[in-house]
C-alpha cells in the first residue's frame, strides 16, 4: 500500500512526488511510468537544450502566456512561479542562463542537467519509480485507489494523474466523472499550397503583424518564412491563441500579414509619396526605406513589376498597390506542421472541476491532477514546463498521508 501513487514520470509527476515526500518523509511514494524512459519530453525539449522556464516572474504578466488556464494559474503562480523553479535548480547546483527573449536554459545547453537534477532528488528522497508499467485501469474502493497496470496491481491512499497529453489519462479522469475538453494540437506552423515565397525560406522579419482573416485573432512578433509557409514566435503564438478556432476551420483559413508591424496603409503610402517627391530618380530597392530583408523587398517590387523603375516612373496606383501588399498581404493556409522544438496539447481535464488551491479533483477525494493532462497550455518560452512544475508543486504540497487531515 502506498501513500501516493503518481501515474506518469513527466516533470509534473516527478515534481509533485518530490514535494510530497519532502513534507512526508516516511511516506511510501511510487511513480508508474508506461515507457522505459522517465522525463522523456524534458530530455528532448528545446532541441535537447530544455527551455526549463522563463525569466518573467510577475504572476499577472506570466499568466498572459497561457491561452488556456490563465485564470486558474494566477493564484498558483503566487505560490510557485518561475523564480521558484530557477531557485529549485540552482539550489541543486544547476547553473541556468536566460536569453534576451526571456527563455531560461541550463548553462550546459544540455537537457540532461535538468533530468539528472530531478532524478538525483528522487533518489535522495527514496521515491520508487517503476518503468514499463502502463496503467490500464483504476478504481476507488473503501477510500483506496486500486491501480492496475499491464502486469501488476497497486493500492494507494492518494492518486495523482500526471499523464500529459496521453489519451489514457483522459480515460482515467472520466472514470471519476471528469469532463474532457477535446484535445487538439497547439503550437504549430502554417503551411500554404504552392507557396509563393518558398524561395525566401529562412528569411526572418522582425515584428510583423499577422491576423487571421475574419477572426479576432492576431499577433505581433518575429516571423519566419519557411519552405512551406510561415513559422517563428509570431505564428506559434497565434496558433496557440487561435488553436480551437483553427481546428474548427479544419486548418484551412486565410492570414493577412502586415510586414511592417504596426505601420498602417496611410503611414506607408504617405512615406512612399514623400520619398518619391524627394528622390524621383532613385529606385525603391536601392533605398530599402522600410528596412525589410532585401530579398523580400525584391519579391514585392518584382511581383508589382516596379523593380527596375525609377520612382518618377512609378504611378500613384503602383504605390497604393505596394502599400497594400506591405500591410495586407493575404495568404491561404491549407495545413499545419508541428513545431519541432516544442508542441503541446490544447484541451484536457475541464478546469472548473479541479480545486486549484490543492489540485484535488472536486469530484473525488484524494484524486489529484497536474501538468498537461489539464486543459492548460502555454506558448513557447518555458511556460509549459512551468505549468508542470507549478501544478506539480501545489499537488505535492497539498496531499496528506493522514486520512483525517485531508484537503477537500
Ligand atoms: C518535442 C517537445 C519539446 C518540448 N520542449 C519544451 C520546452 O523546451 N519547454 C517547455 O516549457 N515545454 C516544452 N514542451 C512541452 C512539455 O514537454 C510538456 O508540456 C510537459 O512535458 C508536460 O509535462 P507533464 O508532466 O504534464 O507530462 P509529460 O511530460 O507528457 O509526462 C507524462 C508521462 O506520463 C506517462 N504516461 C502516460 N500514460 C500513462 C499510463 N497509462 N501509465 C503510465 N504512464 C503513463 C508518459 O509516458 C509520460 O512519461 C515540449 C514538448 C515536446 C513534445
Amino acid at each position: 500500500m502506498y501513500d501516493l501513487i503518481v501515474i506518469g514520470a513527466g516533470p509534473s509527476g516527478i515534481f509533485a512526488s518530490i514535494f510530497f515526500k519532502k513534507n512526508n518523509k516516511s511516506a511510501k511514494v511510487l511513480i508508474l511510468e508506461k515507457t522505459d524512459i522517465v522525463l522523456h519530453k524534458v530530455k528532448i525539449s528545446g532541441g535537447g537544450r530544455c527551455n526549463v522556464t522563463n525569466i518573467e516572474n510577475d504572476p499577472k504578466i506570466l499568466v498572459k502566456n497561457y491561452p488556456r488556464g490563465y485564470k486558474e494559474l494566477l493564484s498558483c503562480f503566487y505560490k510557485f512561479n518561475t523564480k521558484d523553479t530557477i531557485n529549485f535548480f540552482e539550489n541543486k547546483n544547476i547553473k541556468l542562463k536566460s536569453q534576451v527573449d526571456g527563455r531560461v536554459f541550463p548553462q550546459s545547453n544540455n537537457s540532461m542537467s535538468i533530468v539528472n537534477a530531478l532524478l538525483d532528488e528522487i533518489d535522495k528522497l527514496n521515491i520508487e519509480i517503476k518503468k514499463n508499467q502502463s496503467v490500464v485501469n483504476i478504481k476507488k474502493e473503501n477510500d483506496l485507489f486500486e491501480i492496475n497496470t499491464n502486469n501488476e496491481k497497486f493500492l494507494a491512499k492518494n492518486l495523482l494523474i500526471a499523464t500529459g497529453s496521453s489519451k489514457m489519462g483522459y480515460e482515467f479522469a472520466k472514470i471519476f466523472d471528469h469532463t474532457i475538453i477535446e484535445p487538439i494540437p497547439s503550437l504549430f506552423t502554417f503551411n500554404c499550397k504552392n507557396f509563393l515565397l518558398k524561395d525566401l525560406s529562412g528569411v526572418a522579419i522582425k515584428d510583423a503583424m499577422v491576423k487571421i482573416v475574419d477572426s479576432k485573432f492576431y499577433q505581433l512578433g518575429d516571423l519566419l518564412i519557411t519552405h512551406f509557409g510561415f513559422s517563428g514566435p509570431c505564428i506559434l503564438k497565434l496558433s496557440a491563441f487561435a488553436a480551437r478556432y483553427i481546428f474548427e476551420k479544419k486548418y484551412i483559413f486565410k492570414i493577412s500579414i502586415n510586414w511592417l508591424g504596426e505601420l498602417n496603409f496611410e503611414n506607408i503610402l504617405n512615406k512612399l509619396i514623400e520619398f518619391k517627391k524627394k528622390n524621383p530618380n532613385q529606385k525603391l530597392l536601392q533605398n530599402n526605406i522600410f528596412n525589410l530583408p532585401k530579398n523580400l523587398s525584391k519579391h514585392f517590387l518584382k511581383s508589382l513589376k516596379i523593380i527596375d523603375k525609377k520612382l518618377i516612373e512609378i504611378s500613384k496606383k503602383d504605390l497604393i498597390n505596394l502599400s497594400n501588399k506591405l500591410t495586407n498581404d493575404i495568404y491561404q493556409i491549407n495545413t499545419k506542421s508541428l513545431n519541432k522544438q516544442e508542441f503541446v496539447t490544447c484541451g484536457g481535464i475541464k478546469l472548473n472541476e479541479v480545486d486549484f488551491k490543492t489540485m484535488q479533483s472536486k469530484k473525488t477525494k484524494n484524486l489529484y491532477f497536474a501538468g498537461e493532462v489539464l486543459d492548460i497550455d502555454g506558448i513557447t518560452g518555458g511556460f509549459n514546463f512551468q505549468n508542470a512544475f507549478t501544478t506539480g508543486y501545489i499537488a505535492g504540497t497539498s496531499m496528506k498521508t493522514n486520512d483525517n487531515n485531508q484537503n477537500t
